[in-house]
């Protein structure tokens, strides 16, 4: 995911740190130093409630992490591979790259993260009821943490995607049903459902004077309506898409450049004449690189006519590439996940042809309007 860095490693999945978070991580640590600890600790420094408002979210983030991680390791335990886990404002994400293969293993792995949140809030509790109300700022944290991770659990809950509670409602329609595609619908409807109720009833608190409660929670809809469409048009794809391969929907002899020619030469031979914005680049018959229009652009004019293209371009080990015998449904992960518009497909080494997102919509089109969409029969 852009916009994150690596933080570290447990357990070979790599852990991942949204810049989101860190705005997260001051505007919660002050929000805590002004708000709840003067109220929960009375009587002392704004330093000491600085210091407890970042242990506090220190402390929430490693139950983000322990959540995030309960669902990433009984994944791998049912042969799933993860190998990162992303966290960002609304909690963390398991970068999970593949679908369940049964309800039951869909169950486990959506309903074992909000347990831990439970769990952890739970041992919260008994520590608390351990000290009994001696050492006042541990009771003040501890019942923040126990307060934050019941609500973690119930939230990650509601039944609408991305949220656990969606996953364990589609795994459950899934098992009555028998059908994918039957959950996927009932389990986004319910999903949508849910966001515009949010949305409602944050309006609602809105008009009622609580504006920044209000917003809020119009924010979080809003996160999960925009959540359950893009989870459906995903699994709209991937059903049409199932057992179709990238040589079935690549654009065969794209327009290619030699790379020792000039950058004027191929702005007045091939990007003009042809209205192009990209063009691959070949060296003898294998691929060098892709040379765009921003690559040019990099360059100052006067030093065009010298200039090789195969100086400008963006060489092929930077490029990520496909071949033709790989699983459309796979690569659509990899070009949404990148957000790439267009992928090079190569064989040892030759380009033999390119995979674009238009060229995905259309072949989208037509198997629809054909009826080739259902039960991956291409
Ligand atoms: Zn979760």
């Amino acid at each position: 995911m852009s916009g994150s860095f690596r933080i570290g490693r447990i357990l070979g999945i790599d852990i991942n740190i949204h810049l989101s978070w860190l705005i997260v991580l001051v505007l919660l640590t002050f929000s805590l130093a002004n708000g709840y600890f003067p109220t929960a600790y009375p009587g002392h420094t704004n330093v000491t409630y600085v210091v407890l408002g970042f242990v506090s979210t220190i402390l929430l983030f490693v139950s983000v992490l322990l959540h995030e991680l309960a669902h990433s390791l009984v994944a791998r335990a049912r042969g799933i591979p993860v190998h990162a886990i992303v966290l960002f404002v609304f909690g963390g994400v398991s970068n999970i790259e593949q679908e369940p293969q049964t309800p039951g293993v869909e169950f486990s792995m959506a309903f074992v993260g909000p347990l831990v949140s439970f769990l952890i809030g739970a041992l919260c509790y008994v520590l608390l009821f351990l000290i009994r109300g001696n050492h006042s700022f541990l009771v003040s944290v501890l019942s923040y943490l126990a307060f934050t991770n019941i609500i973690l659990g119930v939230f990650n809950l509601i039944p609408g995607f991305p949220l656990d509670g969606g996953r364990v409602l589609h795994s459950i329609i899934w098992k009555i049903t028998g059908s994918v595609q039957t959950a996927m619908n009932a389990a986004t409807i319910v999903g949508q459902s849910f966001a515009y109720l949010f949305i409602l009833f944050g309006i609602l608190q809105f008009f009622y004077g609580n504006i920044v409660v209000g917003l809020f929670i119009v924010f979080t809809g809003w996160f999960l309506l925009s959540a359950a469409q893009s989870a459906s048009t995903q699994s709209i794809l991937e059903t049409a898409f199932a057992g179709v391969l990238v040589g079935q929907v690549m654009t065969t002899s794209p327009v290619t450049t030699p790379a020792n020619i000039s950058l004027q030469k191929l702005v007045d031979e091939y990007f003009l004449p042809q209205g192009l914005r990209s063009a691959f680049v070949v060296q003898g018959d294998q691929l060098a690189g892709l040379i765009t229009l921003s690559d040019i652009r990099h360059t100052p004019r006067e030093q065009w006519g010298q200039t090789p293209v195969g100086l400008a371009m963006i060489p092929v080990e930077r490029l990520h590439t496909v071949t033709a015998q790989q699983n459309l449904k796979d690569v659509l992960t990899l070009m949404t996940g990148q957000d790439v518009n267009q992928l090079p497909v190569v064989e040892d080494g030759k380009l033999v042809g390119v995979l674009t997102r238009d060229a995905i919509l259309r072949s989208l089109e037509v198997r629809r309007s054909l009826g080739l969409s259902q039960n991956g029969k291409a």
